[in-house]
C-alpha cells in the first residue's frame, strides 16, 4: 500500500468513527415509544406504494391491520389482491369511483361518510397495531368528511396505534398532528410521456 493510501484509509477511519459516534448518541437518546401518525402526500408518485410498503413490514412482524381506501381506483391494485384475503389484514374499499367519474357529490359525500365508519372503528379497536387511510386527503379536501372529526378521531385512537394516510394536499393542521410527513415531489413521470399505466408499477 502507498503512503497516501494509507493516509486515506486512517482519515476514512476516523471519519467513520466520528459518524458512528454521532449516529450511536442519537439512537440512544431516541427513547420514547408510541403509535405513530405518517403522512404521505405532495404531487409525486409514490404516496399509496410507500403506505403499502409498510404495510408489508408490519404484516411481516405479525401486526394486525386495517386498510380503508378512499378512492376506489378504475383497475384492481395489486396492494389489494396480495391483502384482502390476509388473516391479518381488513381491507375496505370505497364503493364508487373517482370523483370525476361519479360526477354525484351527494352520492360521493354519502360513500365518503359509509367509508369513514370503517376508518372510526379501525381507530377505536385496540386489538389494531396499524391502520393504512389510502387517499383520505381528498376528502377533506372536497369537503366531504369534517375536518375536526377525523383529527378527534385521530388524536382519540388508541395508545401506540400507528396510523398512514396518504394523498396529496394534506392540510396543515393534519401535518402538524403527524409525527412524519414526507412530500414526494414531481420531477418526472412516465404517463406524461404518453406511456400506459403499468400493473405492478401504478396499480
Ligand atoms: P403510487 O400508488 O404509485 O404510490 P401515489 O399514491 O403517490 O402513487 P396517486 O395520486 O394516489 O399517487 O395516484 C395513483 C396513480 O397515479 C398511480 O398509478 C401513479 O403512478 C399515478 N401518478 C402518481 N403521481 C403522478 C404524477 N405526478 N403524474 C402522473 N401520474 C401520477
Ligand atoms: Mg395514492
Amino acid at each position: 500500500m502507498t503512503q497516501s493510501s494509507e493516509a486515506r484509509n486512517a482519515r476514512h477511519k476516523r471519519a467513520m468513527q466520528r459518524k458512528k459516534a454521532h449516529v450511536d448518541e442519537r439512537i440512544a437518546n431516541a427513547t420514547i415509544d408510541k403509535g405513530l401518525i405518517v403522512v404521505l402526500t405532495g404531487n409525486g408518485k409514490g404516496k399509496s406504494s410507500s403506505a403499502f410498503g409498510m404495510l408489508a413490514r408490519s404484516v411481516g412482524h405479525g401486526l394486525r391491520c386495517g386498510v380503508v381506501q378512499f378512492i376506489k381506483g378504475q383497475w384492481e391494485c395489486g396492494e389489494q389482491l396480495l391483502f384482502q384475503d390476509h388473516p391479518l389484514v381488513s381491507f375496505h374499499v370505497m364503493n364508487t369511483g373517482f370523483t370525476w367519474e361519479t360526477q354525484d357529490r351527494e352520492a360521493d359525500i354519502a360513500a365518503a361518510e359509509s367509508t369513514w365508519q370503517q376508518a372510526e372503528k379501525l381507530l377505536q379497536d385496540n386489538a389494531v397495531n396499524v391502520v393504512l387511510l389510502d387517499e383520505l386527503t381528498y376528502m377533506l379536501t372536497y369537503g366531504y368528511l369534517d375536518a375536526s372529526r377525523v383529527l378527534d378521531c385521530l388524536r382519540n385512537r388508541p395508545e401506540g396505534q400507528h396510523v398512514i394516510i396518504t394523498g396529496r394536499n394534506a392540510s396543515q393542521a393534519l401535518m402538524e398532528l403527524a409525527d412524519t410527513v414526507s412530500e414526494v415531489q414531481d420531477t418526472k413521470h412516465a404517463f406524461n410521456a404518453g406511456i400506459k399505466v403499468q400493473p405492478g408499477i401504478d396499480y
